[in-house]
């Protein structure tokens, strides 16, 4: 049925039609639209453009050059076709210019275009001309045939659509070409003019338009803009609205520093403390001397002070007689933070106790019992403290420390009956601006840059994996000087090559069955001791790549005991390991028995032994910048100049790897994370999986910042204006906030 008919019989009437009906449509492609989520005519006007398509710029004759490539329009005057001595076909056309000058385009062996090609017809030929001495030659140039007043027209960009199996570009374009025109004027704007002139983005009409239809890119990017200030707009919004609703609702308990109170918590710590850090007291500070519950992120990189920042919050809460939650990720470090705390408050009143997975059941219930009936001010702890079970007399403050991938900073929900607690993360991870104005937009950030006097320098290096040997002589003098090493192996693929040369052991290892599925493995997963590479989750099979990753280890502990390091102590520390084993041999680093320490990325989350000056990551290609920057941050803990030489894996080259360059160019976290999120993009950051917010759909928070920041700017003006979004030229905002953000973010209606 032709597609006149196909309209007289149902005419398709609005945004909301099936999009069968339309124009160049139809039931089979109908299916093939709708698996790019394209089932309503509403769906084909934002299904934007992914890019455009810009002809080649049309030159005139006279600008041609030999051997440049360009593009030309004009009209065929005269053709001839013969058959070459070699036997090939040969077509020619002469053709005569618009800008004037003839231009002649020879083919062989396209005997087709003859029947293409006539007296008469224009076209845009692309090709590299050269100069016969009489004219111009293209040979085998590629032509677009023009309508006889079409010239001007062809030098505008081209959509480029997402497609779908089944379906061409050029339909694509065909099916926006004859149905848009009708259907944009029925789309109703979102943004009233007032806050169309403050974003300074025009009407959704003209945008519509002049992303399927720019007569130049420049237009096409000034639509896109609209849509993304728009999109960004809305997530602001929805962000702002959660907090205003959240201050409202919840009440926490008072905690001021009064003078008093912090010169006594100052005391207690016993430092001087930085500029930065001292900012941050004060922002928590004022914080907590309110009834809204603090929500702050705290950021700093490894060893910048965020730990003793976090204790001044614990200890102004237990001040006001409430407890307070210390949460971290590993058991190791639960034990270190409360043999620091304990040590640090040994001559306070102040009651510290532990909750891990590996108390026995008596000791747990012991320590429960203790919580919920307010005997202890001080607890710290893992995931553990998230249980069902675990009640608190009265939960002043929560403090989760060291999450190091972003879209997991949890949101920590312990039990508490009527007032809330503070709450507080602390992020080694630098987060770049626009994921922290996303993502993490519902919380107040501090930062710490500036690290505490007195740390050394770190010299950072990073070279081929053919290049370890003379790095090996390099790591043996730094011990003999009476420096301790780290040797660190992430996790590789598991049909990558094995690591090292000796690595007959490793291949022997990981098919050993001995290391299939364990209950180890089970809990060395549990209590979250291995934290997975940001890279590779994605990628691969859990229990397979830890299995890899041992092996891997254990490969190279072998390698190095019998090889280049075979003088000194050396340790193994891993995942499968049962806990008491990990603390063990990291205590026995720290003791300074062991001199080196081979180990996955489970020191990522935080060893602290100020004498381990060199450290070598092995397979660094395979980790995320920010991995590797915080594993660098564990050799600029002392005295001694620390050294990390970032090896690639075999085969790779070390100077082709971006975040390598960038690795052993710069020491600045943050700068770093900024540089991670233009190079592997937002998504790949946060991970889907992860992240708790809808993607974006137009913007792109790796490249979008500054329109990010505009629309975060409006979205409070907005509603420092308007707290409800009440008035009438807002409510389609206000819908559409809530349409997307409303379940996600538990916004009720307010309007
Ligand atoms: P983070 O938690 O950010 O990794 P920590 O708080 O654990 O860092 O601090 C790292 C080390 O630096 C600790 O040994 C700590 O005692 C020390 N430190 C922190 N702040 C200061 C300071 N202002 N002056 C001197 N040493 C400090
Ligand atoms: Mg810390």
């Amino acid at each position: 049925m032709p597609d006149e008919l196909a309209k007289a019989a149902d005419q398709p009437s609005g945004l909301t039609s099936p999009i069968q009906y339309f124009s160049g449509v139809g039931p089979d492609r109908a299916a093939v639209l709708a698996r790019l989520g394209i089932r309503r005519a509403a769906d084909l006007v934002f299904h934007f453009p992914r890019s455009y398509e810009q002809p080649p710029q049309v030159v005139g004759v006279d600008d041609f050059e030999e051997k440049v490539p360009a593009s030309f329009a004009g009209t065929v005057v005269e053709l001839d076709e013969r058959v070459t001595r070699s036997g090939k076909h040969m077509l020619g056309a002469l053709v005569q210019a618009d800008s004037g000058g003839s231009v002649r385009l020879v083919w062989f062996n396209q005997p087709f275009r003859r029947n293409e090609l006539g007296t008469g017809r224009r076209l845009l030929a692309t090709g590299t001309p050269r100069s016969t001495g009489l004219h111009w030659e293209m040979i085998q140039p590629q032509v677009r045939y023009l309508s006889p007043e079409e010239c001007d027209l062809e030098r505008k960009p081209r959509p480029v659509y997402p497609l779908t199996e089944g379906l061409r570009q050029s339909d694509m374009r065909r099916i926006m070409r004859r149905n848009l025109p009708e259907l944009i004027p029925l789309v109703i704007e979102v943004l009233p003019d007032e806050l169309r002139q403050r974003l300074e983005v025009s009407d959704i009409h003209r945008a519509l338009h002049d992303l399927h239809f720019p007569e130049n890119l420049a237009a096409a990017e000034s639509a896109q803009r609209r849509f993304k200030v728009q999109e960004l707009l809305v997530l602001q919004l929805a962000i702002s609205l959660q907090r205003q609703q959240r201050s409202k609702e919840a009440v926490a308990p008072v905690c001021e520093a009064t003078g008093k109170v912090h010169a006594r918590i100052l005391n207690r710590i016993g430092l001087t403390l930085t500029q930065d850090q001292l900012k941050a007291i004060a922002d928590i500070a004022s914080d907590m001397g309110r009834t809204i519950p603090m929500n702050r992120l705290l950021q700093g990189d490894v060893g910048s002070g965020k730990t003793v920042v976090a204790q001044y919050a614990m200890l102004l809460c237990v001040a006001h007689g409430n407890q307070a939650a210390f949460m971290v990720p590993t058991e190791v470090l639960a034990e270190q933070h409360s043999a620091t705390l304990s040590r640090s408050l040994a001559s306070s009143r102040v009651r510290i106790a532990t909750l891990t997975g590996s108390l026995s059941r008596s000791q747990r219930q012991d320590v429960l019992q203790r919580l919920a009936e307010g005997e202890v001010d001080l607890i710290i702890g893992t995931q553990a403290l998230l249980s069902a079970d675990v009640r608190f007399a009265r939960l002043g403050l929560v403090i989760v420390d060291e999450q190091h991938k972003f879209g997991v900073l949890q949101r920590a929900k312990l039990r508490v009956d009527g007032e809330q607690p503070h709450y507080l993360v602390l992020s080694a991870t630098p987060i770049p601006r626009t994921i922290a104005m996303t993502e993490f937009g519902d919380l107040d950030v501090s930062i710490i840059r500036e690290k505490p006097p007195g740390r050394s320098v770190v010299h950072s290096y990073s070279v081929d994996h053919d290049d370890l040997a003379a790095w090996w002589k390099f790591v043996d003098e730094k011990l003999a000087e009476g420096r301790q090493a780290m040797v660190i192996t992430p996790r590789i693929q598991v049909d990558a090559l094995p690591l090292n040369a000796s690595s007959a052991a490793t291949q022997a290892l990981s098919s050993d069955s001995e290391w299939s599925g364990t209950r180890e493995q089970l809990e060395a997963s549990e209590d979250g001791l291995e934290p997975q590479s940001q890279m590779d989750e994605s990628q691969m099979d859990e229990t397979q790549v830890d299995e890899t990753q041992v092996a891997n280890a254990e490969g190279i502990y072998r390698f190095l005991s019998s090889g280049p390091l075979a003088a000194w102590q050396i340790g193994l520390l891993h995942g499968r390991l049962p806990s008491s084993e990990k603390v063990r041999i990291l205590n026995a680093f720290a003791a300074g028995e062991l001199d080196v320490l081979v180990a996955t990325t489970v020191v990522e989350v935080g060893i602290d032994v100020p004498n381990a000056s060199v450290m070598t990551i092995l397979d660094a290609d395979r980790l995320g910048l920010s991995q590797l920057h915080q594993l660098r941050g564990r050799v600029s803990r002392g005295v001694h100049p620390g050294y990390v030489l970032a090896a690639a894996s075999v085969g790779a080259t070390a100077s082709d790897n971006a975040r390598l360059a960038a690795f052993q160019k710069s020491n600045d976290g943050f700068e770093l994370a900024e540089l991670d999120l233009r190079i592997r993009g937002a998504g790949d950051l946060l991970g889907t999986s992860q992240s708790g917010m809808p993607p974006l759909k137009v913007a792109d928070l790796s490249q979008d910042g500054e329109l990010l920041s505009l629309a975060r700017i409006v979205a409070r003006e907005l509603l420092e204006q308007d707290p409800e979004l009440s008035r009438p030229e807002l409510n389609r905002l206000r819908q559409q906030t809530l349409h997307r953000y409303g379940q996600k973010m538990q916004l009720s209606d307010i309007g």
